[in-house]
This record gives C-alpha cells, sequence and structure tokens, in this order.
C-alpha cells in the first residue's frame, strides 16, 4: 500500500520524501492523486492539527496517511508563534519572509537580553481510513537570531541557529537538517507505527 503525505507544504514534501526514503512504499502527495482538501487547523494541540489533517485525507483517500503540525516556540514570546507559526503575520498573503520579520520586530519590542531560547516542535500523525490515529513527536532545541544566515530549507530555518554548531537551520546540509531536526525526530519516532501498519 502506499503512503499518502498529508500535506501541500513544499519545504515539508521536500523533507518527508527523504526521511521516509528507506520504507519500501511509494510515497505520494494529494496533488499526485489530485486531491484538493482544505483541513482547518483548528485544533488546541499539534497532535489535534496533525490528526485532523491525517484522517481527512485518509478518509478521502482511502489510504494510509502521514500528516505533520509543527511550529517554532520562542521563550521570550511566552511560547508563540507556536501553534500559530504559519499563520503569524498581520500581512495579508504573508511569506515566510514577512513571519520572520514579523517575529523579530515582536522579540526586539519584548526587549529581553540574548539568547532568545527557541525550540521547533513537530508531531507526526499516522492515521488508516478508518480514521484511527497514532502520534510521535521530535522536537530541537536552538536560539533565534536577529540576522538571516543560510540559503536552505524553510519557514524560519534562517534564523534559528543551533548554538553548539554555530550555524542556522538553513546554513546546515540538507542530510544534517534530516538527522537532528524536530521533524526528523519525529519521523524516526514513527517508525515502528508505520512499519506495523504497512507490513503487519
Ligand atoms: P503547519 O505544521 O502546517 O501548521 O506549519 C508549521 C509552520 O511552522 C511552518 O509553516 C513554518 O512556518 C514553521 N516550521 C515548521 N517546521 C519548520 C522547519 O523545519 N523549518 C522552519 N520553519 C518550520
Amino acid at each position: 500500500m502506499p503512503l499518502l503525505l498529508a500535506t501541500t507544504n513544499p519545504g515539508k514534501i521536500i523533507e518527508l520524501r527523504a526521511l521516509l526514503a528507506d520504507l519500501p512504499v511509494e510515497i505520494l502527495t494529494p496533488k499526485d492523486i489530485n486531491l484538493h482538501l482544505d483541513v482547518l487547523e483548528d485544533g488546541l494541540t499539534y497532535a489535534e492539527n496533525a490528526a485532523k489533517k491525517a484522517t481527512a485525507f485518509a478518509r478521502a483517500s482511502g489510504l494510509l496517511c502521514l500528516a505533520d503540525d509543527s511550529g517554532l516556540e520562542v521563550d521570550v514570546l511566552g511560547g508563540a508563534p507556536g501553534l500559530y507559526s504559519a499563520r503569524y503575520s498581520p500581512k495579508p498573503g504573508a511569506t515566510d519572509k514577512d513571519r520572520r520579520a514579523y517575529l523579530l520586530q515582536n522579540i526586539l519590542a519584548a526587549a529581553a537580553p540574548r539568547p532568545w531560547r527557541a525550540r521547533f516542535v513537530a508531531t507526526v500523525a499516522v492515521s488508516g481510513a478508518d480514521g484511527s490515529v497514532e502520534w510521535a513527536e521530535g522536537q530541537c532545541v536552538g536560539e533565534i537570531i536577529p540576522e538571516e544566515r543560510g540559503t536552505s530549507g524553510f519557514g524560519y530555518d534562517p534564523i534559528f541557529l543551533f548554538p553548539e554548531l554555530g550555524l542556522t537551520m538553513s546554513e546546515i546540509s540538507d542530510e544534517q537538517k534530516n538527522q537532528i531536526s524536530h521533524r526528523a525526530l519525529a519521523v524516526q519516532a514513527a517508525m515502528p507505527i508505520l512499519l506495523r501498519l504497512l507490513f503487519s
């Protein structure tokens, strides 16, 4: 049975494809099967939102689905933007760059000394066509820096520094991101679930 990724975010699709490359199954995206679903992400937790996406796509496609809900939590902002990371900007039609600028504006307004500790968190939900759901989580810790560095990745990557590496999430290689990122750790934790549901 193929595995459907319940996301249209191009950055996530690239990462999830690489993270799942060793699974001996065909990985599909909604576009591959011409499935267009708008899932309202109004849950109060990452787990709830990930489950909403995974079950909606699984029910609509009849396939095993994997969804990820993730976000950036910044200590000096009391954990914001968190669940709202994808929508964190007052500007209509905001881009990732606009969201990074808005985040930095809010951190500077908080007038807190650096380092501005932050973490990326991800919850992966796996759902079968019957609506059953199982979850796995991952997170990685770092700090926000006031200038953008690096060109790879997406979202808040250019301003998320790994202090022990001296590199941002946009400066490390794709291979390295896929070993240490929140999404990588969540997918790793989800592997036993996927193997069981796909092959037993
Ligand atoms: P959602 O999971 O679709 O709600 O989106 C999560 C949002 O969190 C993304 O749109 C990004 O803004 C941010 N985010 C999640 N994971 C990453 C990452 O690996 N790098 C940079 N930003 C991320």
